[in-house]
């Protein structure tokens, strides 16, 4: 809404002209009013007319609020104190004891902090002043980001266990309770009262005002009301941006970014104004949006509404902040306010206060954000309110929650999510349990919402169908329910009213649970797979739920025997109605003389369900009977349920898995897999399978040992194979394999049972023990990092694992040596030695794999330490308590003797049909646990365990079947037999303490084998690792011809064999002593051997490389760059003023060029591309950018490497091959005389042109040919100077081949089209300036990358470095020669006339200042073209090439000169530290210079530095110049370099001077160098914008030498330093908002608004986000950000491509956490750090890019362009 100036100024003066406004005498009528207790009427009176004209849609948002605060608040605020408001609101604050409470509400994403050790439960949170104030810092703390509902609970000592304040908060601790309301007058409590109450009153009525046409009566304006209408739209959580979008653009006729900032408003504030008219109007626009979002059922809501409504709308919502303003001034305000807010109103009706909480859910968003802020500042701050509050609240709790369900707006934005402010205190959750049946109030809210989701058995049944989301709300009951819960008392705590109370929330718990209890019941298929997946995610969903509530009441029960007890009749009783009558029919079972009455049943054909939430509860309350001495008998608790019942659910469950292990169930589908697997699952098992594998182990404590083993055995359905008889022949082969199966899983449920002891009140265990074991069979599987441990641990009801607090105790925590280079690895843990004879591979927690893998990760590790014992055996388990013995007896009943006997003589027998050897090792592992607890029946003088009488004496014993066996053929693997052994020894032992003798024969014959296997061993060993590197070579062949195989059409006659890969031409042969000089005419000669030779990747075939062969080229990639950019931001000025030959001094945008360094034949090249572009275009539209490349940019990946690329590098022969001795000629001729020549050529070539429409003048540059410059010399100087430019013109061997010229061309105009972002062209004279500028551009770049990493140019190059170089380079070189000469020349012209600027100037023309202008990329372009600058004819040669002689060594000479003047000019003193040296002559000579030139140009300098500080400076800032030309002109010339330059060296620049040929001293180039140079350089000074520059009177920035290597930003060591930083971050777009996605630039640092709508831009027809948009002009398409809140690092290119990697930060287990899902604290890595800035600065962004994208599939679908 665009509002006119002219507007607003008229609805000003009406507003004064029709109601006479004076605050004055209307403050005075409202206290006359007062007096006669009619100040509601007043008030109103006032804003009948006011509110309308205050908020009146005309008005801006500014506007508005002045008017409010004028002509509504501010009257008010005069009234209330009747005097002065901020002398009276001051006096207030003075009366205000100081809050113990920090009580600051969070705003979101502002950053939270927990303790892990401290705080009572998860949801207690510190801000960031009161965390760095607190002790809590040197805890385990935990932080977040605050999603925007709750407050600071410093100084709460209910939120934490210990240190509840901070520094702050404890200064002001210690003071006792005063009603603040005693502090007040009595006539401002009156005075207040009643404003108070008639302000909320209006605000409340008008919040829930339900007409949209009319008001009530008493505000509704007089007379017939103006056709004035709104047509309102709302939020819901149906409808996407888009739709709303969309629809806007139809309905209301608006731009696309109106109906953006519509929908964002929408979104925001929860409604908006779409559109403003007459009733139809706006009714039309309803119509259309209902119309277009008729998803499915429901369309969004939109409402026509007349504007004056509206307008009162909007003016109770700003009474409510200006309430909240009012109540913040005083504690006795606020106490008064909440008082009155909570009373009964006088007629009888509920409070206001109560009338807004059931009122939340009509509200939309902003009207509900407002109000809950209200309270939360209001009656949650005030403890004696608070308390009210809690009670009021949960008074409508079943109300609230019914409402929360039905809406649609998220948790958030309800008031319901107030809970967690109330629940959570102890002291209130704990009154309302006991006085106000808290338990019960929620609970029965939850069995309301199951109501409808009962099937016919009465059961919870989900549909997966279904839309209605109702129900999955209120599962935030759930949340509220362990809240409550927390409060746990202790035994003293408890009162026979809580007691009863509890007991009532208690069953309706129970009732919860049966209604779960036979859930999602299943039937095995045969025959016919199953035709629908059933749905299990809901039953599942609401497990998860429900498992720590579980948790907490089993807590509770066992806090308090009476309780226990009746807890325990209750849920037996509610088992025994759960029953189904028809499953009690039994029948015998007899084994081996003992007879068992089971259950008929059979698994395998009836219904089963692993849902029994009521026997597992049973379960867990039996194993707390044990404390109070209590048990089933003694307190008749089990009443008449037969005792085979209690276990019979758990039974059937294990029974159905140890099916589904043996393939049973295969035709039941995934669904049953799901569910098994989750009932496996960390999260799940705690009140799942633990929970089953107790009650079978209470089982044994209330059934005989031999007829629990033949339930157990009758279930499993192995009444058959128990018997003898059952191994002679016959019978289905099939279900023989499944009864072995079964077997091997009921012996695997009988270890488990006997041996898992590691519940409390099972075994006797130590505190943390339980965790301890975990760990340790987690870290037998493999070492572990932090967060692999913690995940595998199940968590407590505050999501603690308890890792941190035991782990020191059984590992060790390895952190790898960072070296350096690499990135700081994380760490991991390692078992200690002494914790792995603990170790149980039939652990019940492990999954079949994780036993495998833990088994072999033991073997491995038994074999590595030597032994010849690699034998697992049991680990020793704990005592049992005395209430759990029974569990022990099962190893020394009957039954199980008796299966001993059968696995034994059927492992014996010379035939068996069901034997096998997982079957044997149970036994063996079982027959240990029974010798372990002989020994210690032994050792405790306890004789009613007999197994090791019952297991020798007999005459066919058991231990003497086992000595049988030690030959046997079966027991061959070394595992079984080592255990075998093992069993033997233990045997031997046990027999010795009870004195018999023992006759070690057999052992010691088994241990002489075991020595002759050692060496087996090793050979095996051996050969083993042979095996493997041969498997390991197969696969890398396997990998190339795949590969191969692939590319079928481009290896059609090729050997599989694979290239090598790259030359690094700098492995230099240096000249014995003599130093290199690579420059002059008598520079040093080439290096020998230069010859190349390359092998093309895609045909294999090898060839050198000359200027005629076939061409070979180099895959590329160009791209613009921002990296060495002194002026982040810089735009490129338009495109007429641009001119690309003359670099910005600034190097704001370049051009690069990399390569991965593979090289390929160009036709080669040619035909893969084609093959991909065809595959491209067959491809369906709508696939076609989902690739990591995009073909219509020329892209394609690289065929060995996959790098990016998106052009080829033709590869030139070295140069100086391409020219004859006989070119070298000696031609003698001075600088002086040199610069003169060239002088005379620039100032012959340039001529003024009037143009004839406009009549502006401009340059032409035309070359004048040499015999006019000659003929104004001297004859000997013109006879040297014009044999200076005598090339050969060679014949026709001299041209290159017509596919290398192809290649050149090709190359060159790509680098055009890539850098300037233009249309290719090949005859645009900017082609050839390109091909220069990316040349220097990258040696910049790599330049800089080495001195970023302290190194030197020569030898550190890595060899995608120097291919690069070296082939752009020899390219720059030559590409000229496919260019019109013409266009080359001109170019070379217009060079010269930047540092010969008389020509022009004499033209009456500006010449160009020289600190605009970069000097190296002056000089490549000087050296590439000045070559051909008297070339005659249009035909070119070979040999218009640099080649390092005179004419090159006059060039640099002349640009350095130029570079030096400009350092001396740029150079600040006041930037150095000064520090006195002594004298230095050198130092002396340049400050001479210094001052000269300051002198020229007229620029006071202020004051001189000291001669040593001048000739330091110098020599540092020309040092990048000097390493640059060294590379150019060693690539030009291929001299190599002296080993000195290879190594980092203090002395670089004297060497660098030396291999260029230049002087070392660099003053004398000012000296005795002739008249002409002289010359130059004043005329450079007396440049008018160089003055301007240096005066500062131009707003250009100066660029200072060396340039600054770009760093990223610097990080905050501490991440919450940033969360903290980015809280405060607003869209800059929408006032004032919190951005949702703030996103870091590490380049530049600035924060956008990321992912959002609201800060959307359009760039060439597309729509962007902030960061995208960034990216572009901060990093010319690159982009390198930070997520602050995912504590992500997002990398961008080409705006529709990106991907994610690790953030720089690190806890202190060395892991990052994207996401921030752990929560632990962050610190920097600089490692990694360094690392991400050496990507950014070698310009590998783009190809990271790449590689994440072909690497990850998921990326491709995400829409990067929109972050
Ligand atoms: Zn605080
Ligand atoms: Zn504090
Ligand atoms: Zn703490
Ligand atoms: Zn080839
Ligand atoms: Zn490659
Ligand atoms: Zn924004
Ligand atoms: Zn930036």
């Amino acid at each position: 809404m665009e509002d006119e100036p002219t507007m607003a100024r008229s609805t000003a003066t009406q507003l004064l002209g029709t109601a006479e406004f004076s605050q004055k005498s209307l403050v005075k009528k409202w206290l006359a009013c007062y007096q006669n207790g009619e100040l509601l009427s007043a008030l109103k009176q006032h804003w009948k007319s006011f509110v309308l004209h205050v908020f009146n849609e005309k008005n801006d948002i500014e506007k508005t609020e002045r008017f409010a605060t004028k002509f509504l608040l501010v009257p008010m605020e005069e009234f209330l104190c009747n005097g002065n408001p901020e002398q009276m609101f001051d006096e207030l604050k003075k009366l205000d004891q100081p809050s113990q409470l920090c009580g600051k509400v969070f705003k979101i994403g502002e950053p939270t902090y927990s303790c892990r050790d401290c705080a009572n439960d998860p949801t207690c949170v510190l801000c960031i002043d009161c965390f760095q104030k607190s002790d809590h810092r040197k805890h385990r703390y935990r932080m977040g980001t605050s999603g925007g509902a709750g407050y600071c609970d410093c100084g709460d000592p209910e939120a934490w266990k210990s240190d509840p304040f901070c520094e702050k908060h404890l200064q002001q601790h210690d003071q006792t309770y005063k009603n603040p309301m005693e502090l007040l007058s009595d006539d401002l409590i009156d005075r207040a009262s009643t404003l108070f109450m008639s302000t909320l009153q209006y605000t409340v009525e008008m919040l829930t005002w339900e007409q949209s046409d009319s008001l009530p009566t008493d505000i509704q304006p007089e007379g017939e009301l103006d056709d004035s209408y709104v047509t309102m739209m709302f939020n819901d959580e149906l409808h996407t941006y888009e739709q709303v979008i969309n629809t806007l653009q139809k309905a209301v006729d608006c731009t696309h970014k109106e109906a953006v900032d519509f929908a964002t408003m929408v979104d925001r504030e929860g409604r908006s104004g779409v559109r403003y008219g007459t009733f139809s109007e706006c009714e039309k626009a309803r119509t259309v949006i209902e119309r277009n979002t008729r998803l499915g059922s429901k369309p969004l809501k939109v409402q026509v509404m007349h504007t004056t409504v509206v307008s009162h709308h909007q003016f109770a919502l700003r009474m409510i902040n200006w309430l909240q303003k009012i109540i913040s001034k005083s504690d006795g305000l606020r106490h008064l306010f909440c008082v009155l807010s909570m009373k009964p109103q006088a007629n009888g009706q509920d409070s206001l206060m109560e009338k807004m909480l059931l009122a939340d859910t009509q509200l939309w968003k902003a009207a509900r954000v407002s109000s809950h802020q209200l309270l939360m500042s209001g009656v949650l701050m005030d403890q004696e309110c608070k308390k009210q509050f809690a009670i009021i609240f949960t008074k409508w709790y079943r109300q609230l929650m019914h409402s929360f369900s039905l809406d649609d707006h998220d948790h958030e934005v309800s008031v319901s999510s107030l809970s967690v402010q109330i629940y959570t205190v102890p002291s209130l959750a704990r009154m309302l349990i006991t006085d106000h049946n808290l338990l019960r109030v929620i609970l029965s809210t939850i069995l309301q919402a199951c109501e409808d989701r009962k099937n016919k058995n009465g059961k919870l049944s989900f549909d997966r169908s279904e839309r209605n989301p109702a129900f999955r709300r209120s599962w935030y009951i759930f949340y509220d329910l362990k809240y409550a819960l927390t409060c746990k008392p202790n035994p003293d705590e408890w009162t026979d009213t809580l007691r009863e109370s509890f007991h009532n929330g208690l069953l309706a718990f129970i009732e919860l649970l049966k209604l779960m209890q036979g859930m999602d019941a299943v039937t095995r298929q045969t025959g016919q797979h199953l035709e629908f997946e059933p749905e299990w995610e809901g039953a599942f969903n609401l497990q998860l739920k429900l498992e720590d509530n579980i948790a907490l009441f089993l807590e509770w029960c066992g806090s308090d025997p009476k309780v226990l007890v009746n807890a325990y009749r209750a849920t037996v009783s509610a088992l025994v109605e759960c029953q189904p009558p028809d499953d009690v029919r039994r029948e015998d079972f007899t084994v081996a003389g003992k007879t068992a009455q089971c259950i008929k049943y059979s698994v395998s054909t009836q219904p089963v369900s692993i849902h029994i939430p009521v026997t597992r509860f049973l379960a867990g309350l039996h194993v707390q009977l044990g404390k109070y001495g209590l048990s089933v008998s003694s307190s008749n608790l089990l009443k008449d349920m037969h005792p085979s019942e209690l276990i019979e659910l758990s039974l059937r469950s294990q029974v159905m898995i140890a099916q589904t292990q043996a393939g049973m169930w295969r035709r039941n589908g995934y669904s049953l897999l799901n569910q098994i697997f989750f009932y496996h699952n960390v999260k799940c098992r705690a009140e799942m399978y633990d929970k089953d594998i107790v009650m079978l182990q209470v089982g044994t404590t209330v059934l005989d040992s031999n007829e629990y083993i033949l339930q157990i055995l009758h279930r499993y359905g192995l009444t058959a194979w128990i018997r003898e008889e059952y191994d002679t022949p016959g019978g289905q082969e099939d279900s023989l394999r499944q009864t072995v199966m079964l077997a091997e899983e009921f012996l695997n449920l009988m270890i488990i049972i006997i041996g898992e002891r590691f519940t409390d009140g099972i075994g006797t265990i130590e505190e943390n023990e339980q965790v301890k074991r975990e760990i340790i069979h987690q870290l037998c599987i493999s070492n572990m990092s932090h967060s692999e441990l913690a995940k595998a641990l199940p968590e407590d009801a505050n999501n603690e694992t308890g890792l941190e607090s035991v782990v020191h105790d059984v590992a060790v925590f390895k952190k790898p040596n960072a070296t350096p280079g690499s990135a700081a690895a994380k760490g991991k843990y390692e078992l200690k030695e002494e914790c792995y004879a603990q170790y149980n591979p039939y652990f019940f927690h492990y999954s079949r794999s994780e036993q495998s893998e833990s088994v072999e990760n033991q073997m491995k590790r038994k074999r590595q330490e030597g032994g010849s014992d690699l034998a697992l055996p049991p680990p020793v388990p704990p005592d049992l308590r005395p209430q759990f013995i029974s569990i022990r007896n099962l190893l020394h009943s009957d039954i199980m003797m008796h299966i001993f006997h059968l696995i034994l003589n059927r492992t014996g027998a010379t035939r068996s049909r069901s034997w096998s050897e997982a079957q044997l090792e149970r036994v063996f592992h079982l027959i240990g646990l029974a010798l372990h607890e002989q020994l210690r029946a032994l050792k405790e003088n306890d004789v009613s365990f007999h197994f090791l009488t019952k297991a020798t004496v007999e005459n066919n014993s058991i231990l003497s079947k086992l000595e049988k066996l030690v030959w046997h053929p079966n027991v061959s693997h070394d595992s079984v037999k080592n255990l075998l052994t093992w069993l033997l020894k233990m045997f031997a032992e046990v027999r010795k303490y009870r004195n018999e003798t023992v006759c070690m024969d057999t052992l010691e014959k088994l241990s002489s084998t075991s020595d002759k296997k050692l060496e087996e061993d090793k050979k095996r060993k051996a050969e083993l690792a042979a095996k493997r590197r041969a498997k390991i070579m197969a696969q890398m062949s396997a990998m190339q011809k795949n590969f191969i195989k692939e590319n079928a059409e481009l290896f059609e006659h090729t050997s599989t064999e694979l290239p090598t890969v790259g030359t690094d031409m700098d492995t230099s042969d240096t000249y014995g002593d003599r130093f290199p000089i690579a420059l002059g005419p008598f520079h040093s000669p080439s290096a020998s051997g230069l010859m190349i030779r390359e092998k093309c990747i895609l045909c294999q075939e090898q060839q050198d490389i000359t200027h005629m062969n076939r061409a070979m080229v180099l895959a590329a990639c160009v791209q613009k760059s921002t990296v060495l950019s002194q002026s982040r931001g810089k735009k490129r000025s338009d495109i007429e003023d641009f001119d690309p030959l003359f670099m910005s001094s600034d190097l704001y945008l370049g051009t690069h060029t990399s390569t991965c360094g593979h090289v390929m034949h160009a036709d080669c090249w040619q035909r893969y591309f084609d093959a991909i572009v065809a595959k491209e275009r067959r491809r369906p539209l709508r696939f076609r950018h989902s690739f990591s490349y995009d073909i219509d940019k020329s892209e394609f990946l690289c065929p060995l490497c996959e790098c990016i690329s998106n052009t080829v590098i033709p590869i030139v022969p070295p140069l100086s091959t391409l020219l004859s001795e006989s070119d070298r000629r000696e031609v003698n001729l001075c600088f002086n005389d040199w610069l003169d020549g060239i002088q005379k050529s620039v100032e012959n070539s340039v001529k003024a042109e009037k143009d004839k429409e406009s009549e502006e003048e401009s340059l032409l540059f035309q070359p004048c040919p040499i015999s006019t410059i000659t003929k104004m010399m001297a004859e000997s100087v013109a006879k040297n100077f014009q044999l200076l430019w005598e090339y050969v013109y060679d014949d026709a061997s001299g041209h290159f081949s017509e596919g290398m010229r192809e290649m050149l061309r090709k190359f060159a105009v790509d680098v055009f089209t890539f850098g300037l972002g233009m249309e290719p062209n090949e005859s645009n004279p900017w082609v050839p300036i390109m091909a220069w500028n990316t040349c220097a551009f990258t040696i910049q770049a790599v330049e800089q990358c080495l001195r970023y990493e302290q190194k030197p140019i020569f030898g550190s190059m890595t060899s995608r470095q120097s291919d690069c170089l070296t082939s752009l380079i020899k390219f720059a070189a030559v590409c000229s020669q496919v260019m019109t000469p013409d266009t080359v020349k001109q170019h070379c012209i217009r060079l010269l006339c930047v540092l010969f600027p008389d020509g022009v100037e004499r033209k009456k023309k500006e010449s160009r200042c020289l600190l605009d202008v970069d000097m190296f990329h002056y000089l490549t372009c000087l050296v590439m073209t000045l070559p051909t600058l008297y070339a005659e004819g249009h035909t070119s040669a070979i040999s218009t090439l640099p080649t390092g002689g005179l004419n090159d060594q006059h060039a640099l000479q002349l640009v350095i000169t130029a570079h030096i003047v400009q350092i001396l000019l740029t150079y600040d003193p006041s930037m150095a530290d000064t520090m006195e040296m002594e004298a230095d002559a050198e130092g002396e000579k340049l400050l001479g210079i210094y001052t000269k030139l300051r002198e020229k140009t007229g620029v006071n300098s202020g004051h001189n530095p000291s001669p040593w500080e001048l000739s330091a400076h110098v020599q540092k800032a020309v040092l990048p110049f000097l390493r640059c030309a060294a590379i150019l002109f060693h690539h030009i010339t291929n001299v190599p370099s002296h080993a000195s330059l290879q190594e980092r060296s203090d002395v670089e620049f004297s060497l660098l001077c030396k291999y260029l040929g230049l002087p070392n001293q660099l003053s004398s180039l000012f000296e005795d160098q002739g008249e002409v140079i002289e010359a130059l350089i004043t005329s450079w000074t007396n440049n008018t914008e160089l003055k301007e520059r240096l005066s500062g009177a131009s707003s250009e920035k100066l660029v200072h030498y060396p340039l600054q290597c770009n760093e990223l930003i610097s990080l905050p060591e501490d991440y919450s330093d940033l969360i903290n930083r980015v809280s405060s971050f607003t869209c800059p777009r929408s006032m004032g908002d919190d951005g949702r996605a703030p996103t870091m630039c590490l380049v530049c640092g600035k924060m956008v608004c990321s992912q959002s709508y609201c800060c959307q831009t359009d760039l060439d027809g597309m729509t962007v986000g902030a960061a995208t948009e960034h990216s572009m002009h901060c990093g010319a398409g690159i982009g390198l950000f930070l997520r602050v809140r995912e504590c992500q690092v997002l990398l961008l290119a080409a705006k529709t491509k990106g991907c994610f990697v690790s953030p720089p930060y690190v806890d202190n287990y060395g892991e990052t956490d994207q996401g921030l899902r752990r929560g632990n604290p962050l610190h920097l890595c600089e490692e990694n750090y360094k690392k991400l800035h050496r990507l950014w600065l070698s310009h590998s962004i783009p190809e990271t890019i790449a590689h994440n994208l072909e690497t990850n599939s998921n990326l491709l679908s995400l829409e990067w362009q929109q972050l």
